[in-house]
């Protein structure tokens, strides 16, 4: 079974991925917590209410067989609850339970939950155990790895958070069958990124490989899921908090954060991060910085993922005025991440404005 060492701030865990994993969730906490003071007789898990049906009673029976209790949250699906009377709920919940310090609470869904719950988990009695099991690919590759916890704001995404390490991952790609297909492209668009910002040879096999992924093929999944985890690993034990290369992994957002508000979320985040990652491969062509034929490929890979890569109806002027609106900003200049290379990126804040607006112009085009 593919397993993932991350260690940051001394604190190491394990990221285990395989099919069917969920079943066996209960003997993977039990062998984690002698630190902790001997295993748990009861663990919290927080969930959605689209995953709830779905994939909750294989993680509680894993419990129940072991005489673990269980007391579950289920919340409302969906971005808009990333939010604080969410969190508050969940609170009730748990204090209502008199959880303790070594109550484990593991998180079973996408990234909004895996979001919401870890910042319960890091804020909770000061802070107990916590556990991702992701179910959406994105999920798998980029939100479960790397301890960023929070929940949105009227003012903005993820403006309430904190940084809280998990103790253990366990990714069961069998969850991946259930996702709704327009999510897991959303998660394919994360893959790509990792391939070009870390690894030429990763993005080849992808190029060759891609439709294996979207036919839920379970080892070449098994084996995708792992190899990103790892590239996100690598990179976020080199910056556990986000003061330099970490920003690597924003490439196509300062684009795609503009283009998916100015889409009112029409289109989904990988979506945007698609159309945005072929933006900044056009800005850094444009600059001289990136060959024709890398970013032929780009293109070529995002469009097999059934992403977008073109055609894109929004005013071309809204989404520039936007993009000084990220949180990425940094005094009044556009921080970009553009690729030099497939394999490598670079971030500049000297991209001019019209390389910038013809970027997103030629999104316009037919891809
Ligand atoms: P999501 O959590 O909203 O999940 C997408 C949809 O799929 C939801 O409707 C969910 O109920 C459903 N779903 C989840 N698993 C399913 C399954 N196996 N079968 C059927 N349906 C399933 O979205 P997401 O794309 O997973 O995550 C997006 C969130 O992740 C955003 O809030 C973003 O800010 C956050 N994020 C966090 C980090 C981080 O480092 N913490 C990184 C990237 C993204």
């Amino acid at each position: 079974m593919p397993t993932v060492k991350v260690d940051v701030l001394s604190a190491p865990y394990q990221i285990t991925i395989e099919p069917g994993i969920i079943s066996s969730a209960a003997a993977m906490i039990e062998n984690l917590t002698p630190a902790q003071g001997g295993p748990p007789t009861r663990v919290c898990i927080v969930t959605d209410d689209n995953v709830a049906p779905l994939h909750l009673g294989k993680l509680e029976m894993s419990f129940l067989l072991e005489g673990i209790e269980t007391i579950t949250a289920v919340i409302p699906a969906g971005e808009q609850h990333k939010n604080l009377s969410t969190l508050s709920a969940i609170y009730d919940k748990f204090l209502a339970a008199k959880i303790e310090r070594t109550t484990p609470i593991l998180a079973l869904g996408g990234g909004v939950v895996g979001d919401i719950t870890g910042f319960v988990a890091a804020t909770l009695l000061r802070g107990v155990p916590f556990v991702q099991v992701p179910t959406t690919l994105l999920s798998m590759v980029d939100a479960s790895v790397g301890g960023k916890t929070g929940v949105d704001h009227a003012g903005g995404k993820n403006l309430i958070g904190a940084f809280h390490q998990p103790i253990s991952v366990l990714i069961d790609p069998e969850t991946l069958k259930t996702l709704p297909e327009r999510e897991l492209r959303s998660g394919l668009a994360e893959c790509i990124k990792h391939e070009i910002i870390r690894d030429a040879e990763g993005f080849s096999a992808l190029e060759k490989s891609i439709d294996q992924a979207l036919a839920l093929k379970m080892p070449y999944l098994t084996q995708l899921i792992a190899h990103n985890v790892n590239i996100k690993a690598k990179v976020v034990m080199a910056d556990p908090f986000e003061k330099g290369e970490r920003a690597h992994l924003n490439l196509g957002h300062t684009f795609g954060h503009a283009i998916e508000a100015v889409s009112k979320f029409s289109y989904s985040h990988g979506e945007s991060i698609a159309l945005g990652m072929i933006a900044a491969s056009r800005a850094a062509m444009k600059l001289g910085m990136l060959d024709e034929n890398s970013v032929h490929r780009m293109i070529k890979l995002i469009a097999a993922a059934g992403l977008p890569t073109g055609g894109m109806a929004l005013d071309v002027n809204q989404v520039f005025e936007t993009m000084y609106f990220d949180k990425k900003v940094k005094a009044g200049k556009l921080r970009f991440v553009l690729p030099d290379r497939i394999g490598h990126v670079v971030i500049r804040d000297d991209v001019p404005n019209d390389v910038v607006r013809g970027a997103l112009e030629s999104l316009r085009g037919r891809g």
